[in-house]
């Protein structure tokens, strides 16, 4: 007898990642249904309409790639690109601002280990030790550190460089300036993206959401205030169909523990707790900016007189941002263990006081918006990496058993927006 798996697919959680399975389900021939635990879509991502601008929650921009210039065109978005204010990249270095926060020898000792070391990473070498290994540990502390810091929000010593880097690394014996080249090479072979660099939309993130959301109804399905966490009521509940989880990190360890035969899985690989980072945002609209010149913003190394990881100077960055042009958007991000205990009040005053090191303005905010993230992101560090594992092996032996279950989340495979969406449409 021949088991047919149903057409439906079973989507729980209705964040960025939820809705990307969603659509690439729909272009499958498939009716999705999303479970989404909350009364609202899009998860972490959304963009607040305040009296002075834009504020977004959580990401403010996203990398194109050929499948999602497809699905803009098919739910009928418009990506705007990104300001050419924003080309100049800022360091705090020095007690200053700088753009290049190296000496020439620094710079020497990076572009021999980038030319010709062989970049493949030890088994016990964690990023930090990796990069100071092959760039140098100035170019690692005043560079990398900080330029991570603002995307990863990790400590490097806690992250694998095999985790964060997957593309780059996975090929070996080759030098970092090599494997670079090669990839860039592919993607030139293949694809032209419309715009380079960061895109976002009229309306901010939101307008992605609502895009999706409004071509899903259409196709699919949306049940609210849906909690699922017991993947086997799950697999009773929905037999022969595909299942598609889209949780955060933290809950998918729940639904995985709740199940007693992916546990063997768990316990198989000796997978744990993946540790997770806290973030906090603030964004600040004032009068004054913080700086004369223009740019995406400013990144601080750990162990500064400055408590951020980085500032993006909103406006500079996209149009329209604030409600006219006098008025500036700044978003302060702070990370790490200490700012689960900060009240919003203390990250709005450290704001102050960080600005202050670097511009002693008279202006004070017209408005501060400060937004809390606990367990926001994880450590893309060993514990990912074996996490990883167990979950392709999970969904390698459901597809085998014609019971697919499929995990799409920042986990899996880099934390940028156009990672999780292009492995969602795979
Ligand atoms: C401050 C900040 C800035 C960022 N900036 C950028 C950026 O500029 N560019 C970029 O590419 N990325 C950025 N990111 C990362 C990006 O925003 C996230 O990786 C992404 O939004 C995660 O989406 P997700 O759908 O995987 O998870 P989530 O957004 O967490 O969505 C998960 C969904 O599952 C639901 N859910 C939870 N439990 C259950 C349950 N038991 N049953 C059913 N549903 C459930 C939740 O309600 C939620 O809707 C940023 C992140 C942060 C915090």
């Amino acid at each position: 007898m021949t088991t047919r798996i149903s057409n439906k697919v079973i989507i729980i959680g209705g964040g960025i990642s939820g809705l990307a399975a969603a659509y690439g389900a729909i272009q499958d021939g498939k009716k999705p249904i999303i479970c989404e635990a909350s009364y609202r879509l899009g998860g972490m991502i959304q963009t607040i309409q305040t009296d002075f601008g834009l504020v977004e929650r959580a990401a403010n921009g996203l990398l194109l790639s050929k499948p999602l210039e497809r699905m803009f065109s098919k739910i009928g978005l418009s990506p705007i690109p990104h300001l050419k204010d924003s080309k100049k990249r800022f360091f705090w270095y020095k007690d200053k601002v700088s753009q290049l926060p190296l000496s020439f020898l620094d710079i020497g000792r990076f572009l021999f280990g980038a030319i010709f070391l062989n970049c493949q990473p030890t088994e016990r070498e964690d990023m930090k030790d990796w990069s100071s290994r092959i760039f140098g540990s100035n170019f690692t502390n005043q560079f990398l550190e900080p330029a991570i810091g603002g995307v990863y929000a990790s400590p490097l010593n806690l992250m694998d460089p095999n985790c964060a880097f997957p593309e780059i690394l996975k090929s070996s014996n080759r030098s970092l300036l090599n494997r670079l080249f090669r990839i860039r090479w592919n993607r030139k072979i293949n694809y032209k993206p419309q715009y380079v660099g960061s895109v976002s939309f009229e309306g901010g993130m939101q307008s992605l959401i609502d895009h999706l959301a409004l071509y899903i109804h259409k196709h699919g399905e949306i049940r609210f205030g849906q909690s699922k966490l017991n993947l086997t009521n799950l697999r009773k509940e929905f037999p022969q169909t595909e299942i598609i989880i889209s949780l955060p990190i933290q809950s998918l360890y729940h639904i995985l523990q709740s199940d007693p035969w992916s546990k063997v899985f768990l316990d198989e690989y000796k997978v744990t707790k993946v540790p997770t980072t806290s973030i906090a945002t603030v964004t600040r609209f004032s009068k004054d900016r913080l700086l004369k010149k223009k740019g995406f913003g400013i990144l601080f190394p750990r162990n500064s007189n400055i408590l951020a990881n980085g500032v993006l100077f909103n406006d500079h960055i996209f149009p329209n941002r604030t409600i006219d042009p006098s008025i500036h958007s700044e978003t302060w991000i702070y990370s790490g263990d200490a700012i689960r205990e900060f009240t919003t009040h203390q990250i709005n005053d450290l704001v102050e006081k960080d600005r202050k090191c670097i511009h002693n303005s008279n202006f004070p905010a017209l408005g501060s918006f400060c937004q809390k993230w606990e367990n926001a992101l994880p450590v893309y560090g060993k514990e990912l990496i074996k996490l990883n594992s167990c979950l392709n092996n999970i969904e390698l032996e459901t597809k085998r058993a014609k019971r697919p279950i499929r995990f799409i989340g920042n986990y899996r495979s880099g934390i940028g927006l156009r990672s999780i969406i292009d492995l969602a449409l795979k």
